[in-house]
């Protein structure tokens, strides 16, 4: 099995070493991650000049840096590596829950994997003073890949850890109740204004999705789909939102 890790915290992460050391047990793996930290650029790609790869081997591992986003990682990792079966990425520091995933290069990886055709599985974990504990995530990541990497039917599983010793797992659904978001304004040492984009805790959170399972210590997988239509609304404005009538009258 050819494993292609990527993730957006950039190549010398030391999340993206914990994930390829596990990945390794299970087949040829080759990392292509970003050169710098590319966290919540999405899944922007790199369209209006090209890109450059360097070479930068990881603990043996074949591993390669690229001045793009986590999406072009993965889109030139593909390129240049025929025949990849999985793209795996982070593991983040930082969680990837709810509709923070829009925002999520590392879940943006794993997405560009599964529109080329390929399968994709997002790791995330909670990134505080302390910085998360590797070592004691490795084998959770193990039995994870162990359970995904043996059903293909699953294109994309968002996958996050929790803080702490995990206490089992969960299938879980996205949170997206509420949207944790938020402007805060500040100032810069020269008294200009200034403006931070920052997160915010959310409470409440609704039992069964994946901000609940990793709050309770679980390690939550979502499956996710790339198709973002809305089917009842689709039904619903197909049956009463008469077209007719802005077209013929
Ligand atoms: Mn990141």
């Amino acid at each position: 099995m050819r494993i292609l890790i990527a993730n957006d915290d950039g190549v010398y992460s030391p999340g993206i070493a914990a994930l390829a050391d596990v990945a390794k047990e299970f087949g040829e793996v080759r990392i292509v991650a970003p050169d710098v930290e590319r966290s919540s650029a999405g899944h922007a790609i790199t369209a209006s000049r090209p890109l450059s790869i360097k070479r930068t081997p990881i603990q043996g591992i074949d591993a390669w840096r690229t001045d793009g986003t986590p999406a072009d990682c993965v889109a030139l990792g593909a390129f240049l590596w025929e025949k990849v079966d999985v793209v795996l990425s982070g593991i983040n520091l930082g969680s990837n829950l709810g509709n923070g995933i829009w925002h999520s290069g590392t879940l943006a990886a794993a997405k560009q994997a599964a529109l080329m055709g390929m399968r994709g599985i997002a790791f995330s974990t909670p990134s505080t003073e302390s910085e998360p504990q590797f070592e004691v995530l490795k084998p959770w990541v193990r039995t994870v890949l162990k359970l995904l990497l043996d059903a293909p039917e699953l294109q994309l599983v968002n996958v996050n850890l929790p803080e702490k010793l995990p206490r089992g797992i969960l299938w879980t659904r996205q949170s997206v109740r509420q949207y944790d978001g938020k402007v805060v304004a500040s100032k810069d040492p020269y008294g200009r204004a200034n403006y931070w984009f920052t997160v915010v805790p959310i409470e409440d959170v609704e039992e069964g999705t994946d901000r609940w399972a990793t709050e309770q210590g679980y390690v939550s997988m979502t499956p996710l789909r790339l198709d973002l239509t809305d089917n009842a609304c689709l039904k619903h404005a197909a049956e009463e939102l008469s077209l007719d009538k802005v077209l013929f009258t």
